[in-house]
């Protein structure tokens, strides 16, 4: 879950019809200070991209000090190119408007693309005080687009226009979406409505900022721990850990918490202190809480308020129908109902999992009930006893290079892919490395891109960005997409080794990367991974099967000295503990899901969100050995900004498509089967949002999707 899509800073200035521009950014304190000077037109950051491979992205050429003027022209020519639209004299056509409003911006899609890479891979020197400028520039630009009175009326008028049943399917839908785009965003108000909304969204912008704010603050503090005596049970890495924290925060010889997930779950997962473990806990799940300064509490209720007002004015019924709309799952119904549908099977599963935890603190003697907690500890106590698998017993056979190469060979089966390293581009770092990929005809494809290393000034955790998309109107422009992680560079010559979670974090990126190289559309609005929220996780989950499959394991998880193919005992053990600790991990997920949708479904009532929370849970029959994944007052997904706002069922929904269509391989008999193959690239892997993903669905599975197959995917009963 922690896993997720980079999108790019923006699509051109077409998508800014539906999407609000960087709500997550900072779009306060603008460093005005910054010294720019004029740009000329040949400047590399707007300049058509020139070399082999139909162009490539002139990183050997950046100039950091020319993004903000650079972006004050590609902003500009993009407002021109709008004006030529709107000034348009004849009457408005889906040619001279939808197809004129996707084709500009082209500039400005270039710089965003190459910024977004500075800002996500290489945020150093003067890149943080930029990004302060560029993208409130944007995002005032984004409103301006969608505030457009004179483009929304030729839009209008094509939407609702006869030439709109004469059109093809996939320009019906582009006509649709950028219409939506424009109503969604109150183009259809009047002036006092359109005003409002302005105000709301500004607001919340605030809104937004604070709370995280508030969270940031809340997750700085720390526990100090002074005798080693409280130390027991926790790994040596993990102490060392804490030691350096504490010298950081300037208390060398002791060892510090920080109040943040990945210092905490550890700690509850190892520490044999019980009441450390309560103690941290409660500072953890109260971040937010506390009733202090930095208290988000009546941050929501307000949000919640002008979300529901917002929604109400735009005439839909709750936020929730507002947010769901375009979404794979339609309505808030249909969302709500997959995730009852798991919730009963994944509670009966905690109450089974909280007994064989009970039955170990017994045996141990340790005269307790099981707690919140306890849950961490106890659950790594089974997990040894019933699946005996050491990680560390995993990890030689996982080689980074050869990971890579059996991402390639799957790819290779199931599309046709050929990849070859290549030398003749720019890349931005020494350790950038770049592929081109061909198809089964040797066609040029399209290029991959590959930066694995951390360094400063690169975002934490791994991702999928695209350097151009693939699109067919003004041209056969084929895609550039990248593949970014963290690993840490090994001594030279020595094989790169990773974890088991990060070679399927590595399958999961390569699968968006493979959304992106077999895009096959005409538009650039639809095409490879700009589709829904709620599906777009389903390439990707998609891919880490190919990981597990014998195929991949024989060949590429070998052992880095001897080469040998790692045993079946181990990969047994592997795949047995997959279900392991499922009920705990999707209870503690859904109790936030379902918190966040009956939020957002409960209109303009006064919400008192810590009330709230504990009415729905108690409703709901939540076990009280879990706390929510994110609790209200720290659940930035949905009140940092707008992102997953009446939206965190998106990983449930996608991992709904996901094991129905991995169960459409296991039912052709193996993962490589060529007809099902060839099905998952016609009617998903290439159509982008070309189609309705519900409609491209059913193509390639013959029916709609059957949630029970997320049931057995998680080892749950299916009745
Ligand atoms: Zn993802």
């Amino acid at each position: 879950m922690g896993k997720h899509l980079a999108v790019s800073v923006i699509a051109i200035a077409v998508a800014l019809g539906s999407a609000p521009l960087m709500a997550q950014e900072p779009t306060t304190d603008v460093a005005e200070t910054i010294q720019t000077a004029p740009i000329s037109a040949n400047n590399p950051l707007l300049a058509a991209w020139t070399g082999p491979y139909g162009g490539v992205p002139p990183w050997d050429k950046i100039n950091t000090g020319d993004f903000i003027a650079a972006y004050d022209k590609a902003i500009s020519d993009a407002r021109a190119e709008i004006d030529a639209i709107t000034a348009n004299k004849k009457k408005p056509t889906f040619e001279n408007t939808i197809a004129a409003f996707e084709r500009g911006g082209a500039e400005l899609t270039r710089i965003n693309n190459i910024f977004g890479v500075y800002s996500g891979n290489l945020n150093v020197g003067d890149v943080p005080e930029i990004e302060l400028v560029v993208y409130p520039k944007l995002a005032a630009f984004g409103d301006e687009v969608n505030q457009n009175e004179a483009l929304f009326k030729r839009v209008s008028a094509v939407y609702n226009g006869k030439e709109m049943k004469k059109l093809k399917p996939e320009e019906r839908r582009l006509v649709e979406d950028h219409y939506k785009g424009f109503v969604r965003n109150g183009a259809n108000l009047d002036a006092a409505g359109k005003a409002r909304v302005a105000e709301i969204n500004q607001r919340l912008a605030t809104l937004g900022t604070q709370f995280t704010q508030n969270l940031l603050a809340d997750e700085d503090a720390v526990t100090w721990i002074d005798k080693k005596s409280d130390l027991k049970g926790l790994p040596a890495s993990i102490v060392d850990a804490m030691a350096g924290t504490a010298a950081e925060k300037g208390k060398p010889g002791k060892w510090a918490v920080l109040n943040t997930r990945s210092a905490v779950d550890p700690f509850l997962t190892y520490s044999d202190n019980r009441a450390l473990r309560e103690k941290i806990w409660r500072a953890f799940v109260n971040r937010g809480d506390n009733g202090d300064a930095e208290d988000n509490n009546a941050i929501i209720a307000e949000t919640l308020k002008l979300r529901a007002e917002r929604s109400k004015l735009l005439g839909y019924e709750t936020y929730a129908h507002w947010a769901i709309e375009r979404q794979m799952a339609k309505t808030p119904d249909a969302a709500m109902a997959l995730m009852m549908k798991v919730w009963p099977k994944s509670v009966a599963r905690v109450r089974e999992e909280v007994a064989d935890m009970q039955a170990v603190a017994d045996a141990e003697g340790a005269k307790l009930t099981i707690e919140p907690w306890d849950y961490r500890y106890y659950a790594e106590k089974v997990r040894t006893a019933k699946y005996d698998l050491d990680f560390n017993k995993v990890k030689p056979y996982l080689q980074l290079d050869k990971l890579r190469e059996g991402m390639f060979w799957a790819a290779g089966q199931l599309y046709g892919f050929k990849f070859e390293p290549i030398s003749d581009v720019p890349v931005f770092n020494p350790d950038v490395k770049a592929w081109k990929v061909l198809n089964a005809d040797g066609e040029f494809v399209g290029l991959w891109y590959f930066d694995p290393y951390a360094r400063a000034g690169k975002n934490s955790g791994a991702w999928m960005t695209e350097y151009r998309g693939q699109e067919k109107l003004t041209g056969d422009i084929k895609p550039i997409v990248s593949n970014n992680s963290n690993f840490l560079k090994g001594k030279p010559g020595e094989p790169v080794l990773v974890s088991w979670d990060d070679a399927e974090t590595m399958f999961h990126e390569f699968g968006h990367a493979l959304h992106g190289l077999n895009s096959n559309v005409k538009y650039p609005s639809q095409a490879g991974t700009n589709v829904p929220r709620d599906y777009v996780e389903f390439p990707s989950q998609l891919n880490e099967h190919w990981l597990t499959t014998p195929e991949v394991m024989n060949q590429f998880l070998v052992h880095y000295e001897t080469g040998e193919p790692m045993p079946q005992a181990l990969v047994d053990k592997i795949n047995n503990a997959n279900k392991f600790n499922q009920g705990f991990k999707t209870v503690e997920y859904l109790m936030s899901a379902l918190v966040d949708m009956n939020l957002h479904l409960a209109g303009d009532a006064d919400i008192d969100p810590d009330a709230f929370e504990k009415a729905t849970l108690d409703e709901l029959g939540a076990p009280k050995e879990i706390v929510m994944r994110h609790r209200t007052p720290q659940f930035g997904h949905i009140f940092a900004g707008e992102g997953y706002a009446a939206g965190y069922y998106s990983y449930l929904w996608a991992d709904a498509i996901t094991a129905d269509a991995a169960e459409a391989f296991v039912e052709a008999g193996n993962f490589y089967d060529k007809d099902t193959a060839k099905r998952l690239h016609d009617d998903i892997m290439s159509v982008g949002d070309s189609i309705d993903p519900a409609e491209g669905y059913r193509k390639f599975r013959g029916r709609d999707v059957d949630t029970s197959a997320l049931l057995r995917d998680r080892g749950f009963p299916v009745d």
